[in-house]
């Protein structure tokens, strides 16, 4: 580890968790299952959070992500929860990263705490403002302004994995598809091993990013990001927030079941299987499933795929 990694007092992990690195997997060929969690801003939230990990843990996903926060104790807890999954798991965690608010000596001190718990996989995201999502993008002024820097950072202070994020849709301040692909190669270029997209809900929209990725020679892992739409007042307002189309039938349905969980449930699943099964006939790398921390919606579809124990192994076509 370099120096100018801060060290923090912890022990290091003796042990590597029981699955291959993202990287091994994607580089084999072999499809990656995983799970995104977000930190929990109470106690509660932390039992829930807690008892989904656990109804996971099992089905031995390739990795599971934690989200870094807008900013304040959030982001602590984002630390906090992915040194714990690493430490009293058998999970991979892969712990998001935003150059918001930060500067470059306070990335260093961060990504060197995950050095020192032995956790070897960030998701590098440069982040939107706090507050207004879609406001003005302000860079700290000793910190970074694009995700290809944190890339390069991230690659400089050490053997981690780095994955970074791909917009099915285009990312809404890029004012072309080619300008979208030119910054994204340039994660690449920088280091990146992978990609996680932004959630999604028209297959079409995965499958034409990958052939305009594919078409100036970008062959990077792209792993579909998937959200079960099953609860049709949350789903809007994710949508509305991340700019994804959605879809009318699927929103005409879920209205109709907004009074009846159970059908919202069903419909969400549904929707969400047939999009993962389309996606992996496509040849997509693997699957990274929003859990709002909780399973039964995300595990569901997972069982529905006929996805075998060691999930991050082998598939049952
Ligand atoms: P960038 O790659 O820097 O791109 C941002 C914009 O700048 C794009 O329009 C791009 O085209 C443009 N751009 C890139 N490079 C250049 C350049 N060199 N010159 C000029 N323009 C350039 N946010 C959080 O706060 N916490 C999270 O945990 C989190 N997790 C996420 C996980 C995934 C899978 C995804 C898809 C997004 C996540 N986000 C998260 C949201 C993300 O931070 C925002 O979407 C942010 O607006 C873009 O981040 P980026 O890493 O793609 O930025």
């Amino acid at each position: 580890m370099p120096a100018a990694l801060a060290v923090t007092t912890e022990r290091p992990r003796t042990s590597a968790p029981a699955t291959p690195g993202v990287r091994e997997l994607l580089a084999q060929g072999r499809r990656t299952f995983s799970f995104e969690f977000f930190p929990p801003k109470t106690d509660s939230g932390e039992r829930t959070l807690w008892a989904a990990i656990r109804r996971i843990e099992p089905f031995a996903p390739a990795f599971v992500s934690v989200t870094y926060g807008a900013g304040g104790s959030s982001r602590d807890r984002t630390v906090e929860v992915t040194k714990r999954i690493a430490a009293e798991t058998t999970l991979r965690p892969v712990a998001h990263l935003t150059a918001v608010g930060h500067s470059v000596a306070e990335l260093r001190h961060i990504i060197g705490q995950y050095a020192d718990a032995g956790i070897r996989d960030v998701l590098a995201l440069r982040g939107d403002p706090p507050g207004d999502p879609k406001g003005e993008w302000t860079a700290h002024p000793e910190g970074l302004t694009h995700a290809h820097e944190l890339v390069t950072l991230i690659r400089q202070l050490g053997d981690f994995t780095v994955g970074v994020a791909a917009f099915p849709e285009r990312h809404p301040r890029s004012s072309s598809w080619a300008e979208d692909i030119r910054h994204f190669a340039g994660k690449c270029k920088a280091g990146a091993d992978y990609a996680i997209t932004q959630m999604f809900f028209h297959a079409e929209d995965y499958l034409r990013l990958r052939d305009r990725l594919s078409s100036v020679g970008c062959l990077t892992p792209v792993i579909p990001e998937i959200m079960p739409a099953t609860d049709f007042r949350q789903i809007r307002r994710f949508a509305e927030l991340s700019d994804a189309r959605f879809p009318d039938v699927l929103a005409r349905r879920l209205e109709a079941a907004k009074d009846n969980p159970a059908d919202g449930h069903r419909i969400g699943v549904e929707y969400a299987t047939a999009m993962s099964e389309r996606l992996l006939a496509e040849g997509a790398p693997g699957l990274h499933y929003i859990t709002l921390n909780k399973s039964t919606a995300t595990l569901e579809i997972h069982q529905n795929l006929n996805v075998s124990q060691n999930s991050a192994t082998t598939i049952t076509e």
